[in-house]
């Protein structure tokens, strides 16, 4: 990464509200030159190097403006592919566990790899169908924070990320800009899998000209005792 990038991810992700180290900056540098060497190889991403910390990085980080990244204790990042969001936010919050789930092997196995090679700690890769682990009680409420980028639409992300989320949690869909007509056609997947769209939260993504869209859902049901929120910071819309 070169110190302009470097400069650029650090400025970005200050107006995103995260402060980076100099070692957080190294690892994403260490990312980025292990994804472009594995890119080579694998299927990983069509974005150039060169527009990596706006279009990957920032983007993912931007995502933290949905919820507290600091009070959030286990996120999982469904339909990860070369760790985006996840690894991003791993990085920004090193406390944070992060669940890196995908239903392609060879992405885990890039993903196993960087882990390693970064020195990433309480950071664990899931192969399995977002369908199937929505299901199993290892996964079933156990995340205070759900996040999937470029995975589907939002009606088939609702019935995988809510049930993943415990009472108190966030489901956040990292979506383009226009939403409202995905938004309205997920209203009746939302409610039967037990949600409601908390609130849509357009982000400018800095160095990028491009908005997008989080779209947060939460749990309806709430468990007596539940831990207190994470979620919803900032965002507007209806309950
Ligand atoms: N989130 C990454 C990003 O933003 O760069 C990857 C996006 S890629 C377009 C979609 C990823 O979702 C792929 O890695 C694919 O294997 C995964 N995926 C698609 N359907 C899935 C499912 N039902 N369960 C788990 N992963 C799935």
């Amino acid at each position: 990464m070169s110190p302009e990038e470097r400069g650029r991810l650090a400025a970005g992700a200050r107006e995103i509200g995260i402060e980076l180290s100099g070692a957080q900056l190294d690892l994403f540098a260490g990312y980025q030159a292990l994804l472009y060497a594995w890119n080579e190889r694998l299927n990983l991403t069509r974005v150039p190097p060169r527009e990596a910390v706006a279009r990957h990085f920032l983007d993912s980080l931007a995502a933290a403006r949905a919820f507290d990244l600091a009070a959030a204790r286990r996120l999982i990042d469904v339909g990860t592919g070369a760790g985006l969001p996840g690894i991003p936010l791993k990085i920004a919050c090193p406390g944070l566990h992060v669940t890196l789930l995908d239903a392609t092997r060879k992405k885990l196995a890039f993903l196993d790899e960087a882990i390693v090679a970064l020195g990433l700690g309480g950071i664990v890769t899931v192969h399995a169908r977002a369908e199937d682990a929505c299901r199993q009680p290892e996964h079933r409420a156990r995340y205070d924070v759900a996040v999937a980028r470029a995975v589907g639409p939002l009606g088939r992300l609702a019935g995988w990320l809510l049930p993943l989320v415990r009472p108190g949690g966030v489901a956040v869909a990292l979506k383009s800009a226009n939403v409202d007509g995905e938004v309205a056609d997920a209203a009746v997947a939302i409610r039967t899998a037990g949600g409601r769209l908390t609130g849509t939260l357009r982000v400018r993504i800095p160095g990028e000209e491009v908005e997008r869209t989080l779209v947060c859902l939460a749990p309806v049901t709430r468990a007596p005792g539940q831990r207190p929120k994470v979620g919803h910071r900032g965002a507007t819309g209806p309950a």
